[in-house]
């Protein structure tokens, strides 16, 4: 698809990192799957994703940890 922030570029899946910070907890979670913007680097999470990777951020958040780091598993 062409990437809706630089107009310029268009995107290719690939893996990225999403860093989340709520409550003094800062959330990395790796390895999720996205579209990508090959020129500016902006990346997209389809919408399964999103709510995936918020569930997995509220679950440590609810656990009170300052910083984890959480490797995306596939999804089925
Ligand atoms: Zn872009």
């Amino acid at each position: 698809m062409e990437c809706v922030i630089c107009r310029n570029g268009s995107t290719s899946q690939g893996e990225v990192t999403v860093t989340l910070e709520r409550n003094g907890s800062i959330i990395a979670i790796k390895a999720v799957p996205a579209q990508i913007c090959n020129n500016c680097g902006e990346y997209y999470l389809d919408v399964e994703m999103t709510k995936e990777v918020l569930n997995r951020a509220e679950q440590a958040i609810q656990k009170g940890v300052e910083f984890e780091v959480i490797k995306m598993n596939k999804v089925a």
